[in-house]
């Protein structure tokens, strides 16, 4: 499922399967796949926090955690062939958790179906719309007077102009 949700050769075919991925038998170029595959992990396999109904052949998700300075974030990537797979349980009621505890920490949780993305936040989803893969993802507390809320905003890449 990586090789086709991360668009780990090419961050423009994201939720498009690698030209090397054969569905019968994985990698076609496995002795000779590049860095970024050999070094890649899904969170599935590495934090026991997350059980078996989240192995992405099941789940049609791959979890990933992205460093941002000193935040660290968690992107569930979804199957576009699926793409309300996020929002039905057991993973619905767990994305929430995940986002009330990565809060606590400056830690953003997004859902990308391709390239759109969610923002999770304990009270609401937030569509972004279709990103690029270095946009950023900015939250900031707001005060209406009466009640406090999150905003989510989208901080595009910078130009070659600046
Ligand atoms: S080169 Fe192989 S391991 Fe890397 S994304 Fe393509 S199919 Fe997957």
């Amino acid at each position: 499922m990586c090789c086709k949700l991360l668009g780990l050769l090419d961050a423009s075919k994201v939720g498009q399967w690698c030209p090397h991925c054969l569905k019968s038998s994985g990698c076609g170029i496995y002795d000779s796949r590049p860095e970024v595959c050999r070094t890649f992990n899904c969170v599935w396999l590495t934090d026991a926090e997350f059980g078996d109904e989240w192995q992405p052949t099941r789940s049609k998700i791959v979890i990933c955690h992205v460093r941002y300075g000193e935040t660290r974030n968690l992107v569930f990537h979804v199957d576009p062939g699926w793409p309300l797979s996020w929002r039905k349980e057991p993973y619905y009621s767990q994305l929430k958790q995940f986002a009330r505890n990565g809060l606590e920490h400056n830690g953003i949780t997004t859902v990308n179906v391709g390239k759109r993305v969610f923002v999770v936040l304990p009270n609401k989803d937030v569509d972004l719309g279709i990103c690029n893969v270095d946009d950023q993802i900015s939250i900031k507390e707001i005060w209406d007077g009466a009640n406090r809320d999150l905003d989510v905003y989208k901080v595009p890449r910078q130009g070659p102009g600046g």
